[in-house]
């Protein structure tokens, strides 16, 4: 297959769809044509992926690598308060891999995504490379004007929420470094939030090692962006910053703070631990609460709420319920851990790009 077949099949594809809101022009000319909506704000976001850096190729499926291309923006447009509604995305890779199926298992995740949130493919590249994959997903979405969450809008005495928990993702790329594979590289097989493992609220079934350990590379590769929880954040205007977790906790908190110029104390036994993590602990050298702390990429939300907003948060949207894990402070600059009679500074010890 050449190059422009390929286009035309995704153009195809992309067109198939039909949630192509306002698309006017989608694959096929030099530039996507969208048309704007009034009363809204435009978010747009990039990520970009690496080979052996953002993911490591050998042990993660095509099908999944879709998926997360795709789920990391996603969750930067939740991040924001946003609705997503186009994907523009451009993938170098190897010419073994065009030649292979790894193409095609590619869109099949990321098209799986993309239909769950509605999101047009609207454009995007392909180009070969020499030293392996690199991806660049592009989303755009919209907000209602004036009402994103920025990470600078916490204030002192907002409460600080997470969804869903944390740890897993972490604690999944350590079993993928230990040699750990993913049983079966499918996207469907707990696609949807009620057979999302981190939504579930049944924590009681007996779990086997084999199951948390499958949980937990699901974890790490196929995040489950938390788009309703965005929207329902955003539309109803009930956080007053909001940052997604993809560093790690201790970095991302720290981000927030930052820009919102305040402190924040949160407390140890608060943190929502990952079931499967807490479930494989005491086998493995695993440290639930450093995992949540400090690992990265499990794409939850962190954010903060004014105390009078407190009793219009939902409980759970999409099956993703959300703790309270600590208030801002005044204490500028500075994150705060509090555990039984202990506290101390969190430093930021999440993923960092070039970390010396
Ligand atoms: P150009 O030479 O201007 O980059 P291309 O032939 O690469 O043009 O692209 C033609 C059309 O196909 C554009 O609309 C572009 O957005 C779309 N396109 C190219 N590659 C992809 C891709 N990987 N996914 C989606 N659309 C693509
Ligand atoms: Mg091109």
């Amino acid at each position: 297959m050449n190059e422009f077949d390929f286009i035309k099949r995704l153009r195809g594809q992309a067109q198939s769809r039909r949630h192509s809101t306002r698309l006017i022009t989608g694959i096929g000319d030099d530039g996507c044509v969208i048309s704007e909506s009034s009363g809204c704000d435009l978010i747009v976001t990039t990520d970009l992926l690496t080979e052996n850096v953002d993911f490591l190729r050998g042990v993660t499926p095509a099908r999944l690598l879709g998926h997360k291309a795709l789920a990391v923006s996603l969750s930067d447009i939740a991040a924001m308060g946003g609705r997503p509604f186009w994907s523009l995305l451009s993938i170098g890779m190897l010419r073994d891999q065009w030649n292979s199926n790894f193409k095609d298992e590619f869109y099949e995740g990321f098209f799986e995504l993309a239909d769950h949130f509605g999101v047009a493919l609207a454009g995007g590249d392909v180009s070969e490379t020499t030293v392996g994959i690199v991806i660049d997903s592009i989303v755009l979405g919209e907000v209602t004007a004036g009402v994103a969450i920025k990470r600078s809008g916490a204030r002192p005495g907002d409460q600080i929420y997470v969804t869903g928990n944390l740890g897993g993702a972490a604690a999944g790329l350590k079993l993928l470094e230990l040699g750990f594979t993913v049983r079966s590289p499918t996207v469907t097989e707990g696609s949807d939030a009620d057979t999302d493992a981190s939504a579930s609220p049944d924590q009681a079934k007996p779990r086997s090692d084999g199951d948390a350990i499958q949980g937990l590379l699901l974890r790490q590769l196929r995040p489950q962006p938390r788009v309703g929880w965005g929207i329902v954040l955003g539309e109803r205007q009930l956080a007053s910053a909001m940052i997604d977790l993809s560093d790690g906790l201790s970095s991302d908190l720290n981000h927030l703070c930052q820009e919102s110029k305040v402190g924040a104390t949160i407390d140890a036994a608060a943190i929502p631990l990952d079931d499967d993590v807490k479930h494989l602990c005491g086998r493995r050298a695993l440290d639930p609460l450093a995992l949540a702390l400090h690992g990265g990429e499990d794409f939850e939300l962190l954010f903060t709420v004014n105390r009078d907003n407190v009793s219009r948060l939902p409980k759970a949207v999409d099956g993703v319920s959300i703790s309270r894990i600590g208030e801002v402070s005044d204490d500028s600059g500075a994150v705060r851990i509090r555990e039984k009679n202990r506290e101390w500074e969190l430093q930021p010890e999440g993923f960092e790009h070039f970390r010396e």
